[in-house]
């Protein structure tokens, strides 16, 4: 007989609101719940109750694992590994989030960036599996990617800002749009293909724009210009684009063309010129990409302190 499975704890740190999810893997899942994001203490409080009151049900959790909005601390060497740091949102600059849990739980921690955990839930899950080196981006409130190299993600001198890449500021009908919605940069990814960078270009969120929107078009091609970067730079054996812009019907597509056009055959391989449907591809997971990957971050901390 197969050993149980440990069961982990997943937690999706996000901006506006906490995923948590209880289990072993995305097809068992024993509890989930979402806790809107208030002050650390708060939300730090109602995430460590809801925790121990799924242990009172299910059983104890072994590890957990945490995928946070950041920027975070992600060196292990460093006084404040596992803190949120410099975050322009209220209240939250340097938060510890691995202590407090630690402290409570007293078991390992696995803690990485919200799209490095994404990205290891569709490594291990979804549409990633195998991939080498795999990335995963998000199209969201934000844009943001993370990057795997032999499933491990890459972090490097701080964490690779795939949401910020430069692309050409847009245009429709030949009327160059360059108000970039980013406060750093003037013509970067995020500034124009996040949600908030739609609604302030069209004045209407993205989720009410009919499909026939010239909005997307637009989306499609900047998109595009920032895949086009992305496969160029690190060669990905695929692509998983998700996030609440991708909702959008046939945005994806779109950009798959676009992203074809520019690159203009330079790339002669059938994985692009035959099989894009399969090269840029949406999240296996769905929305829980994050939580899931959030548990598998666990598992690694769990294996990691066994060897
Ligand atoms: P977050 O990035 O905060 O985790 P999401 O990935 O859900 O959240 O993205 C939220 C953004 O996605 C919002 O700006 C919203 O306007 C946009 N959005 C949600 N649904 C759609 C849709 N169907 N089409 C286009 N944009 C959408
Ligand atoms: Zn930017």
């Amino acid at each position: 007989m197969r050993p149980t499975a440990p069961l982990i704890a997943g937690i999706e740190a996000g901006g506006t609101k906490f995923n948590i999810a209880v289990g072993t893997g995305p097809n068992d899942i024993r509890a989930t719940t979402r806790i809107e994001t208030a002050d650390p203490k708060k939300t730090l409080r109602q995430v460590m109750q809801w925790l121990a009151s799924a242990c009172r049900k299910h059983g104890a959790i072994k590890a957990i694992g945490i995928g946070s909005f950041g920027p975070i601390d992600l060196d292990p060497e460093s006084a404040t590994y596992g803190y949120i740091t410099t975050t322009p949102k209220p209240e939250w600059p340097h938060t510890d989030l691995i202590g407090p849990l630690h402290a409570r739980f007293q078991v390992p921690i696995g803690f990485d960036t919200d799209v490095n955990a994404a990205a290891i839930g569709e490594y291990a899950w979804g549409a990633g599996r195998g991939c080498d080196p795999l990335v995963y981006i998000t199209i969201g409130t934000g844009v943001g990617g993370g990057v795997l190299v032999h499933g491990k993600p890459l972090h490097g001198m701080l964490h690779p800002e795939i949401g910020h890449l430069h692309v050409p500021a847009p245009h429709t009908r030949g009327v160059i749009f360059d108000k970039c919605h980013c406060p750093f940069h003037q013509s970067c990814l995020e500034g124009f293909v996040s949600g908030p960078a739609i609604a302030a270009r069209w004045g209407i969120k993205g989720e009410e724009m009919p499909a026939d929107h010239p909005a997307w078009e637009e989306v499609a091609l900047t998109l595009a210009y920032g895949l086009v970067n992305v496969i160029l730079t690190l060669s990905p054996r695929r692509i998983i684009v998700g996030g609440g812009v991708m909702h959008q019907a046939g945005l994806i597509d779109a950009t798959r063309s676009h992203v074809l056009r520019l690159l203009n055959g330079y790339l002669h391989v059938p994985q692009l010129l035959q099989e894009i449907e399969t090269y840029i591809v949406p999240p296996g997971l769905g929305d829980s990409s994050g939580v899931c990957g959030a548990i598998a971050l666990g598992i690694e901390a769990l294996h990691r302190t066994a060897a």
